[in-house]
């Protein structure tokens, strides 16, 4: 019965995880907060970690590191465009370093962005993941698991 508390597809997954990046700046942190939640085996959270999971225990800690294929996948220098200034609102102040949201005029799709640089006629957008490029280095710790609900299981995460 000790498989109750091992991690397996469609139990949901209590996560306390804290990301590091290679330079050792922590990017995100679930420490004094509440623990990821997921349903494991769903795709719900990066591939590299899902993977590294299956049959942890409850307070089972691991360290994971993920390259950028498994992660957020590798920086496209193509994402990288340049748009006229007209492209933004008259009255958004575009500073570099700023996160935007461009939205595709054919599709209606949204993309998060970054300004990279700001000329007096263009701006350039990076459409990369902040994390593209990146070891993404976990420390974890399985904080809980117990099996997904039949309603879980079809909305497709967890509760
Ligand atoms: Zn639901």
């Amino acid at each position: 019965m000790s498989d109750e508390n091992k991690v397996a597809d469609d139990k949901v997954v209590s996560l306390h995880y804290t990301l590091t990046s290679d330079e050792g700046e922590v990017l995100d942190s679930s420490q004094g907060g509440d623990p990821l939640q997921f349903i494991q085996g769903q795709g719900q959270i990066i591939p590299g970690l899902e993977k590294e999971l299956y049959d942890m225990e409850v307070g089972e800690e691991k360290q994971v590191t993920v390259p950028p294929a498994e992660g957020y996948g590798e920086r496209q220098p193509d994402q990288v465009q340049t748009l006229p200034q007209d492209a933004f609102p008259n009255d958004m102040e575009i500073e570099e370093g700023m996160a935007v949201q461009m939205r595709d005029s054919n599709t209606g799709q949204v993309y998060q962005a970054v300004i990279t640089d700001v000329a007096t006629e263009s701006v350039q957008v990076d459409f990369n993941h902040p994390l593209a490029g990146e070891n993404l280095n976990f420390d974890v710790k399985i904080a809980g698991v117990r099996a997904a609900t039949d309603e879980e299981l079809s909305h497709g995460h967890a509760h």
